[in-house]
């Protein structure tokens, strides 16, 4: 049914939707933002003044039309809705989901400081949902072959959106992935009580049936390099992420019981091992976790272990609540679920049993000095404020770098001091002719949207050399 036109109602209380219980959610690994219904869908949509300066849809870093789509939501037409969002942006299911709005689009909504902004992020996942379970989204149209070949290394976000545009504009392409699922940090990193799988899955089904071929279980750099990949492909596009964990560097970290969270997180999301033995992979928590970082994912591996049952998880962090990176949205949950949270606090030092088990952590307290490079204040450690935390286990979160295998097996290939693959801003070109790169293994650990967004502009590059001819 159509709404009539639309009378805005900024003033209506923004929705920010439903959760499961926290005392319920912290035990299991469904989905905890349970999403809007129709009905509250079209409440929220009604409140969106449809402003023609776009205020939202410029801060989006892919533009996705957010006034038109919101409106279409608010008339009832949600299929039309999917297919707005689709123009700009092919994965709204899983955006709508991870992406972080209040410091995009939401942030820049006009309403946001008197009534709070739209929920636009719920609304693109309202639509996205909607239009899936209604089997309203068809693949997108693909131009003739052009008999031209292109190969994605990874399978995460960058190369999904590179993936999509070429095959759109009539270019054969083929993923190659180093583990056995798709969709990178989607699939091994964000827990699916904040992305189901089958919500990855159906878009990599969609492109494959957009005729996107995927190979998993190739590790390109040990199993093909990338100038064997030259000679069968017109492209190589490198989206291999940035999975190279960071450590502490204080003494007693080979400790048992000290996990980076790369594992950590891949054991309990890719592995299962939450449901150890009905699954193969185990894993070894303890009573008492420590949960070291500020990002999403200290906050995604601490939610995590909090699901494993111990009796208690510590987040420690060096800098205040105010500067962590982590979406805000997520540091409450974790809130709400039981988790604790030592602001200020920085690791010092392990220390484990005769048998090389860890047994407790020191810890020193942190005080706010002047801004470092980051723009951030600077946590400067206070003398004589070390104290002991006990500790069965402890997850380490603090950064990660580039995956370092293609730099280190692709002669020529330019990369910074920290590993990032070094490219051409305009067009995504490394310093190999016909091999592009984009999202994490260049930014260093970033965003879902980032990673889209580089992945756009490559094929948009890479479609250009390869309608002038000039590729291999
Ligand atoms: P990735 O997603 O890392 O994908 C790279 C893929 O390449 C992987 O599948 C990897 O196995 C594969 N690969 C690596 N080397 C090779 C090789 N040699 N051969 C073949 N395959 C290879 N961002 C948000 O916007 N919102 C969030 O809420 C959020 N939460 C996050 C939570 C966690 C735990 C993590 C780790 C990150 C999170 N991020 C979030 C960041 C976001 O997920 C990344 O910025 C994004 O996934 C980067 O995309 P990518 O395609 O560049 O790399
Ligand atoms: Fe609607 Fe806010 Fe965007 Fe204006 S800025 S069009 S009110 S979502």
């Amino acid at each position: 049914m159509e709404n009539a036109p639309k009378k805005p109602t900024p003033s209506i209380k923004q929705n920010l939707g439903r959760h499961q219980d926290p005392a319920v959610r912290r035990s299991n690994f469904d989905e905890v933002a349970l999403g809007f219904g129709q009905d509250e869908a079209v409440t929220e949509a009604a409140r969106c003044l449809n402003c023609r300066t776009r205020p939202c849809e410029l801060a989006c870093p892919v533009n996705i039309k957010i006034p038109e789509f919101v409106d279409l939501v608010y008339r009832g037409k949600v299929g039309e809705a999917a297919s707005k969002i689709f123009e700009t942006s092919l994965f709204p299911a899983i955006c709508g989901r991870v992406c972080p709005q209040e410091t995009y689009c939401e942030a820049a909504c006009v309403i946001k400081d008197k009534f709070g902004p739209v929920s636009i992020g719920r609304l693109e996942r309202f639509t996205a949902d909607y239009a899936r379970q209604n089997g309203l989204i068809v693949p997108p149209p693909c131009a003739p072959d052009t008999g031209r070949k292109v190969a994605c290394v990874g399978s995460g976000p960058t190369s999904l959106a590179v993936a999509a545009e070429l095959r759109k504009l009539g270019h054969s392409v083929t993923v190659f992935e180093a583990l056995h699922e798709f969709g990178g940090v989607l699939s091994y990193g964000i827990p699916t009580f904040r992305l189901p799988r089958e919500v990855v899955r159906f878009e990599v089904d969609m492109l494959r049936k957009m005729g996107v071929k995927f190979l998993k279980n190739v590790l390109v750099g040990k199993s093909i390099t990338v100038e064997e990949l030259k000679k069968d492909f017109d492209i190589v596009y490198i989206g291999s992420g940035a999975g190279l964990p960071s450590p502490m560097n204080v003494p007693g970290e080979d400790l048992v019981g000290v996990y980076s969270s790369n594992e950590f997180l891949t054991r309990v999301n890719l592995m299962q091992a939450y449901k150890f033995p009905e699954t193969d992979t185990p894993y070894y928590i303890g009573k008492k976790v420590i949960v070291v970082g500020g990002g999403n994912t200290a906050m995604d591996s601490a939610r995590c272990a909090m699901r494993l049952g111990p009796e208690s998880v510590t987040l420690l962090y060096r800098r205040t609540r105010a500067e962590m990176p982590a979406r805000a949205e997520e540091v409450e949950n974790a809130m709400e679920e039981g988790i604790k949270f030592e602001f200020l606090t920085a690791p010092v030092g392990l220390e484990g049993d005769e048998k090389g088990v860890l047994k407790r952590m020191k810890c020193i307290r942190m005080e706010l000095g002047e801004p470092d490079a980051s723009g951030r204040r600077r946590p400067v450690p206070k003398k004589g404020s070390e104290f002991w935390l006990e500790a069965d286990s402890i997850v380490v979160a603090i950064g990660q770098s580039p995956n370092p295998v293609i730099q280190q097996t692709t002669p020529g290939l330019a990369a910074n001091k920290w590993g990032g693959i070094i490219i051409d801003e305009a067009t995504a070109a490394t310093s190999l002719d016909g091999v592009y790169a984009g999202g994490d293994v260049v930014r260093g650990g970033a965003t879902v949207l980032l990673a889209m967004k580089d992945g756009k502009a490559a094929a948009k590059a890479i479609h250009e050399k390869l309608a002038a001819g000039s590729a291999k």
